[in-house]
């Protein structure tokens, strides 16, 4: 999924634990929330792969069906 940029609604692209917006490189910190039931998603790290885990039930969820919402604080 992609996330869009809240002052000007460019594409963001991942880069590691921060978001950039490409037209004004804005850098955000957002958090994985999981699509089924929106909570936070634990993040598994390994291999330099990033998994994504629901430790509610739904398992480990592919990035691209990861929902992202900012960072709190
Ligand atoms: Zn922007
Ligand atoms: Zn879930």
């Amino acid at each position: 999924m992609e996330y869009r940029c809240p002052e000007c609604q460019g594409e963001c692209t991942q880069q590691g634990e921060h978001w950039v917006c490409e037209k004004c490189h804005k850098t955000m910190v957002l958090q994985p929330l999981c699509p089924e039931c929106h909570k936070p998603l634990e993040v598994l790290k390994a291999c330099g792969a990033i998994d994504y885990f629901c430790q509610n039930g739904h398992g480990l969820i592919s990035k691209k069906r990861v929902e992202w919402q900012p960072a709190a604080g």
